[in-house]
């Protein structure tokens, strides 16, 4: 069969976030609005030769009110469409996008389609806006494939002003710029300019031979809290007696390090030994933890914290959210959080 004569399906989840929205006139404020709109908006959608289908999330919702139900159901309607259709393009508000293409890169395990999240700065319906453009380029994404009928980019994309990233790399940068968010410590899957030119093969995830396996148990029973120069026992002690509180990603200095105080040590340890997972991830935006560099690191490799390598807080949070949800142990999480299991850290 020749693969590249074979009409193509793409579907389009539109879940929220400011490629949708339009001005109210008497506040001033962005507001969702339908999906069909949207469509009014990009006539050049049909220009495609494409068999383009549509979801909705009723109503539509800024992305700051994601919550991993969202995920739940984003995951479901893959699933349930993944036959029908050759690739799925999330639009969806750039707040927490980061938190959603990271928590989708472990719930779609064995995942051989793209799956490509994008949105925009400005609304889809003004002059200016980066949305169109988003838009186009990830659907052309979501729906190219190679001549032996295989996905040219089988995993979980965030793609944003011309830039294609694997989407559990991504963080947010900018509320300003249309340059939103980054993929700092891996290297852009592809760049949307004249041509949209893909990094070699080596880059992406191999195409899976299993089936899709999707996993809809995302524990809530995390954390994220940072360091930061001054920080008291009480706070940190108030927040691991917080009940069922299985997992935290705990924001380090520099390449890993945290104070030498013996109440930090001694909080952290007494709580890593009555269950709960600690996973040590950088304050910076670039580089890795490397707890065997300073004594500060070592303390916490001693008694326990894991490494979190180059991964991102989002990764991280979703990736404790993941393993907890599906039951590991602390043994199990410690080990397969220093595994790569959808290309999110490098070890
Ligand atoms: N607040 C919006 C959201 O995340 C911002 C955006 O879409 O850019 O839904």
């Amino acid at each position: 069969m020749n693969y590249m004569l074979k009409k193509r399906s793409v579907l389009l989840i539109y879940t929220g976030g400011t490629i949708g929205m339009v001005e109210n006139k008497e506040t001033g404020t962005l507001e969702p609005f339908d999906f069909d709109h949207l469509l009014n908006e990009v006539p050049e959608l049909q220009q495609f030769n494409l068999n383009i289908g549509t979801y909705q999330f009723n109503p539509p919702i800024d992305s700051s009110d994601m919550v991993p139900d969202h995920w739940v159901k984003i995951a479901r309607i893959i699933n349930y469409n993944y036959q029908r259709y050759d690739g799925f393009v999330v639009l969806h508000g750039t707040d927490t996008m980061a938190y959603t293409a990271s928590a989708l890169s472990f719930m779609l395990e064995n995942l051989a389609k793209p799956v490509i999240l994008t949105g925009s700065q400005l609304p889809i319906g003004t002059l200016r806006t980066d949305g169109k453009e988003n838009l186009i380029t990830a659907i052309e994404i979501a729906s190219d494939y190679l001549p032996n009928g295989l996905a040219k980019v089988p995993e979980v994309c965030v793609f944003f002003d011309s830039q294609l990233m694997r989407g559990n790399r991504t963080t947010k940068i900018s509320a300003e710029y249309f340059q939103a968010f980054a993929s700092n410590n891996y290297p852009s899957l592809a760049h949307a300019n004249i041509h949209i030119r893909y990094a070699s093969e080596d880059h992406f995830l191999k195409t899976p031979e299993k089936p899709l396996n999707v996993h809809l148990n995302m524990s809530r029973d995390v954390f994220i809290f940072s360091l930061f120069p001054g920080i008291q026992e009480t706070q940190v002690r108030q927040l691991f007696n917080t009940p069922r509180l299985k997992g935290v990603v705990m924001r380090t200095f520099g390449s890993g390090n945290a104070p030498q105080k013996k109440w930090l040590l001694d909080c952290l340890k007494e709580a890593i030994d009555n269950g709960l997972s600690v996973v040590n991830v950088t304050q910076c935006s670039t580089g890795a933890v490397e707890m065997q560099r300073y004594e500060t690191g070592v303390h916490l490799s001693n008694i326990g914290v894991i490494c979190g390598h180059d991964i991102t807080v989002e990764a991280a949070l979703t990736k404790l959210m993941f393993l907890i949800g599906e039951g590991y142990n602390n043994k199990a999480i410690r080990k397969l959080m220093q595994t790569s299991l959808a290309g999110e850290i490098t070890v």
